[in-house]
């Protein structure tokens, strides 16, 4: 069952926050956020000591702390459960290596890519899905790259066992929106390269051990399929002119395991964005023909066929929004039925997965 997102707001003053938040815009106060509670809270600062929460819980101390990134540069509002043996959160921790920050270009960079991280481990995380640092399981372990390219040495966004490897440039916007255009895609952000490659992660956790392997290639096709002749053929000839009636993307036709990784981050996008609207209290209003009325109804997260209509409803008002502000729309997408399928078959795999984890009783 998906835990309710509830809306951030400030302990001390009752402001609305966001999830990226590290003070509170009307009363000041420094702010972290609490993975075990899914919140922020609200942090005391001593001069000379990091930033830190401490509170009496079943007649138990806890005491959280600013993650080091967070003292040092600015760079995150996660808290560390006390003790560790780390200075860094749940997320600095999985940054294998990040680029020269004596450079601000980088640092700027850095920053945005962090953030789109704990935006990224926050949605897996209310889905059930596994997180577990390469450095604690190096087999099967997940662990981020973020790395300057040059001329010489230009970087490739990818995953490779459960190495996720991301072009710094790509947090620049300008440099985003000219590689967009070149490539022709509707959507390009950091947040989204990162739902994509960690569905080439998951892929590996969830289907590759081979039970679902079958329905997996029912509807995406044979991922033993060469990838090297499958990207030379995408590049050189482009997407099918029809991909549209079969796939979520241009880039999705490339291989069976780009069609997952674009499904994958698909859902992660229908998930936030579904939790975010209900957690602002957006209704979704759907028109009811018998009536001549419109009802508004919850969405059940846990129902595919109820994600679906909700999310088609909260995108068409989420897009309607940006219309009115001279923006193009946020959600550039139609999924046609057969990538509605893939969808559920991603939702499904997601959620059984998370059965099996919960101890039964
Ligand atoms: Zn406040
Ligand atoms: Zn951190």
């Amino acid at each position: 069952m998906l835990a309710i997102m509830k809306l951030f707001s400030c302990d001390e003053c009752g402001q609305q926050l966001y999830f990226e938040s590290t003070s509170c815009t009307r009363c000041g106060c420094r702010l972290g956020y609490d993975a075990e509670r899914r919140d922020l809270r609200v942090l005391s600062e001593r001069p000379g000591h990091a930033p830190e929460l401490v509170e009496e819980r079943d007649g138990k101390q806890r005491v959280l702390r600013a993650c080091l990134n967070a003292v040092e540069h600015d760079a995150c509002n996660w808290l560390v459960p006390q003790p560790s043996d780390s200075a860094y959160c749940a997320s600095c921790a999985l940054s294998q290596t990040i680029p020269d920050l004596s450079l601000e270009a980088n640092v700027v960079a850095w920053k945005r890519l962090e953030s789109a991280k704990r935006r990224l481990l926050f949605t897996l995380q209310a889905l059930g899905l596994p997180v577990v640092p390469k450095s604690v399981a190096p087999e099967t372990g997940l662990a981020f790259r973020f790395l300057r390219g040059t001329l010489e040495a230009p970087v490739t966004t990818g995953h490779e066992d459960g190495l996720i490897t991301l072009d710094v440039a790509e947090a620049d916007p300008a440099y985003r929106e000219q590689q967009r255009q070149k490539l022709g895609e509707k959507y390009r952000t950091t947040l989204g390269h990162l739902r994509h490659e960690i569905g080439h992660y998951y892929f590996d956790r969830l289907i590759a051990d081979g039970r679902r392997t079958a329905a997996f290639r029912e509807l995406f096709g044979d991922e033993r399929a060469d990838y090297g002749a499958a990207l030379e053929r995408h590049y050189k000839q482009g997407p099918p002119a029809d991909w549209e009636q079969t796939h979520i993307s241009a880039y999705a036709t490339m291989h069976p395991w780009e069609d997952w990784a674009e499904t994958f981050a698909h859902y992660l996008h229908m998930v936030d964005t579904l939790e975010t609207a209900q957690s602002y209290g957006l209704a979704v209003r759907t028109p009811d023909a018998s009536s001549g009325t419109v009802r508004a109804s919850r969405v059940d997260v846990d129902e595919f066929a109820s994600l679906m209509e909700g999310f088609h409803a909260v995108t068409l008002a989420l897009n309607g929004l940006n219309r009115s502000m001279g923006h193009p729309d946020a959600y550039p997408f139609a999924v046609c039925p057969r990538a509605s399928d893939k969808l559920e078959f991603v939702h499904r795999t997601i959620r059984d997965h998370e059965q099996q984890r919960r101890p039964t009783g």
